[in-house]
Protein backbone atom coordinates (compact mmCIF):
# COMPACT_ATOMS: atom_id res chain seq x y z
CA UNK A 1 0.00 0.00 0.00
CA UNK A 2 1.35 3.68 -1.06
CA UNK A 3 1.76 5.89 2.14
CA UNK A 4 -1.02 8.40 2.57
CA UNK A 5 -0.17 12.22 1.94
CA UNK A 6 3.95 11.84 1.96
CA UNK A 7 4.34 15.50 0.85
CA UNK A 8 2.54 16.92 3.53
CA UNK A 9 4.24 15.36 6.38
CA UNK A 10 7.54 16.47 4.89
CA UNK A 11 5.86 20.29 4.72
CA UNK A 12 4.67 20.04 8.15
CA UNK A 13 8.17 18.37 9.33
CA UNK A 14 10.01 21.55 7.65
CA UNK A 15 7.88 23.89 8.91
CA UNK A 16 7.79 22.98 12.66
CA UNK A 17 11.58 21.58 12.93
CA UNK A 18 13.12 24.10 10.17
CA UNK A 19 16.74 23.30 12.19
CA UNK A 20 16.77 19.81 12.13
CA UNK A 21 17.06 17.49 9.02
CA UNK A 22 16.05 14.06 8.19
CA UNK A 23 16.25 11.26 5.73
CA UNK A 24 13.82 9.02 5.23
CA UNK A 25 10.42 9.91 6.28
CA UNK A 26 7.03 7.80 5.38
CA UNK A 27 3.76 7.86 7.17
CA UNK A 28 0.25 9.17 7.35
CA UNK A 29 -0.71 12.83 8.29
CA UNK A 30 -3.28 11.03 11.02
CA UNK A 31 0.25 10.54 12.98
CA UNK A 32 1.70 14.18 12.86
CA UNK A 33 0.20 14.47 16.56
CA UNK A 34 2.27 12.07 17.72
CA UNK A 35 5.52 12.18 15.46
CA UNK A 36 5.64 16.21 16.47
CA UNK A 37 5.44 15.60 20.69
CA UNK A 38 7.91 12.33 19.96
CA UNK A 39 10.21 15.01 18.21
CA UNK A 40 10.06 17.68 21.22
CA UNK A 41 10.66 14.80 23.33
CA UNK A 42 13.62 13.52 21.81
CA UNK A 43 14.80 17.18 21.37
CA UNK A 44 14.56 18.07 25.10
CA UNK A 45 16.44 14.79 25.62
CA UNK A 46 19.43 15.45 22.87
CA UNK A 47 19.15 18.96 21.54
CA UNK A 48 21.89 17.79 18.46
CA UNK A 49 19.71 14.90 17.70
CA UNK A 50 18.92 13.79 14.05
CA UNK A 51 16.44 11.79 12.38
CA UNK A 52 17.21 9.24 10.44
CA UNK A 53 14.01 7.46 9.56
CA UNK A 54 10.46 7.73 10.36
CA UNK A 55 8.06 5.17 9.02
CA UNK A 56 5.32 2.68 9.52
CA UNK A 57 5.86 -1.00 9.82
CA UNK A 58 3.37 -3.47 10.85
CA UNK A 59 0.76 -0.43 12.25
CA UNK A 60 3.23 1.16 14.40
CA UNK A 61 5.25 3.94 13.96
CA UNK A 62 9.14 3.20 13.63
CA UNK A 63 11.12 5.94 14.78
CA UNK A 64 14.89 6.40 14.07
CA UNK A 65 17.54 8.74 15.59
CA UNK A 66 21.07 9.58 16.51
CA UNK A 67 22.38 9.24 18.68
CA UNK A 68 20.29 7.34 20.98
CA UNK A 69 20.57 6.79 24.95
CA UNK A 70 18.06 4.51 27.12
CA UNK A 71 16.09 7.40 27.62
CA UNK A 72 15.84 8.10 23.75
CA UNK A 73 14.50 4.67 23.05
CA UNK A 74 12.18 4.78 25.83
CA UNK A 75 10.66 7.66 24.74
CA UNK A 76 10.21 6.39 21.20
CA UNK A 77 8.93 2.84 22.59
CA UNK A 78 6.15 5.01 24.24
CA UNK A 79 5.03 6.74 21.24
CA UNK A 80 5.48 4.26 18.92
CA UNK A 81 3.44 1.75 21.10
CA UNK A 82 0.72 4.78 21.58
CA UNK A 83 0.57 5.16 17.43
CA UNK A 84 -1.10 1.96 17.00
CA UNK A 85 -4.11 3.34 18.52
CA UNK A 86 -4.60 6.08 16.29
CA UNK A 87 -5.62 5.97 12.72
CA UNK A 88 -2.53 6.53 10.64
CA UNK A 89 -4.73 8.22 7.95
CA UNK A 90 -7.15 10.86 10.25
CA UNK A 91 -5.55 10.50 13.68
CA UNK A 92 -8.94 9.47 14.99
CA UNK A 93 -8.94 7.01 18.12
CA UNK A 94 -12.08 5.49 17.62
CA UNK A 95 -12.27 1.91 17.00
CA UNK A 96 -8.62 2.16 15.58
CA UNK A 97 -7.90 -1.50 14.78
CA UNK A 98 -4.33 -2.99 13.70
CA UNK A 99 -5.15 -5.72 10.71
CA UNK A 100 -5.39 -6.13 6.63
CA UNK A 101 -2.74 -8.51 4.24
CA UNK A 102 -0.68 -5.22 5.10
CA UNK A 103 -1.49 -4.54 8.72
CA UNK A 104 -2.44 -0.92 9.34
CA UNK A 105 -3.52 1.31 12.35
CA UNK A 106 -6.77 2.51 10.40
CA UNK A 107 -10.31 3.73 12.02
CA UNK A 108 -12.96 1.74 10.39
CA UNK A 109 -13.82 4.65 7.39
CA UNK A 110 -10.38 5.08 6.55
CA UNK A 111 -9.96 1.38 6.49
CA UNK A 112 -12.37 1.57 3.67
CA UNK A 113 -11.26 4.57 1.90
CA UNK A 114 -7.67 3.35 1.72
CA UNK A 115 -8.47 -1.03 0.81
ZN1 LIG B 1 -9.20 7.23 10.15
Amino acid sequence: MIPMKLIQIDDRLDKDFPELGYGYVSCGMGWYPILKKLIQRVLNLVPNIKIVHIKEKFGCLRFYVTPTSCKVSAAISDFEALSGTVCESCGTQEGVTLEGGWIKAFCPKCRVDNG
